[in-house]
């Protein structure tokens, strides 16, 4: 596993490309500047990995294409010790950026191959979740709630009651709704029984999927 001053060229690079779309959150650019994606995705896709793509990696999912990452980051609006829910670790590498803005972080994935490589992938590169996951991310993570961010990194059909029950007041949810394309949608809890809503345009992401049978 090698990262070299090229890399780096290419994350400054990419930081600049983010930028121009709309990226001012300068930690969030930290994050980026920071990790070493090349390392995320296979070998074979290396020479793209700066570009602002998503990428195909193990059990038909992909990483996302970091405009996403900087966006879903910079809208969660990530404090210090925050304590932030993740559904979908995936490749881990919007794990990786909430653990640079120094969030503790929650992560919960429901393919056993990515959450077994992932586990070990992002131990070796030093980067310390609180806690990975093997489960369904529809249920979020009772035992654990209150949280103060819960962002879901794949498109979900519907929003999961149990997601936004287990929010702090205060707190921000943020997931990509809809079943071909997704609208970027935040809530933020404004008391235990109101939310205000917010949609916040079209992405495209990978299907939250329900539970195994
Ligand atoms: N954050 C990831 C994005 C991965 S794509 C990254 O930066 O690489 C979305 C991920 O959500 C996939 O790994 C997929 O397996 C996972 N996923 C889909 N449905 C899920 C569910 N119900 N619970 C938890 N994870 C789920």
């Amino acid at each position: 596993m090698r990262d070299t001053a090229k890399h780096q060229g290419l994350r400054n690079q990419l930081a600049n490309v983010l930028k121009d779309k709309g990226i001012i959150d300068e930690k969030v650019l930290n994050a980026i500047r920071n990790i070493p994606r090349h390392l995320f995705i296979d070998s074979s896709f290396e020479s793209h990995a700066y570009q602002d793509k998503a990428f195909p990696i193990a059990a038909e999912q992909t990483i996302s294409q970091p405009y996403t990452v900087a966006f879903q980051s910079q809208t969660l609006q990530v404090k210090p010790s925050d304590k932030v829910l993740e559904i979908g670790t995936g490749s881990g590498y919007q794990t990786a950026v909430l653990l640079e803005l120094k969030a503790i972080v929650y992560s919960i994935e429901r393919q056993h191959e990515l959450f077994k490589n992932t586990s070990r992938f992002l131990r070796k590169l030093n980067y310390r979740p609180k806690k990975l996951i093997f489960g369904d991310g529809y249920k979020g993570l009772p035992d654990e709630a209150p949280f103060d961010k819960i962002i879901v990194t794949a498109g979900a059909p519907f929003v999961p009651k149990p997601l936004l029950s287990q929010l702090k007041v205060g707190g921000r949810l943020l997931i990509p709704v809809g079943e071909t394309k997704q609208i970027m949608t935040l809530f933020i809890r404004k008391s235990i029984k109101e939310f205000e809503k917010h949609e916040l345009g079209d992405f495209a992401f990978v299907p939250m999927l329900e539970e195994k049978n």
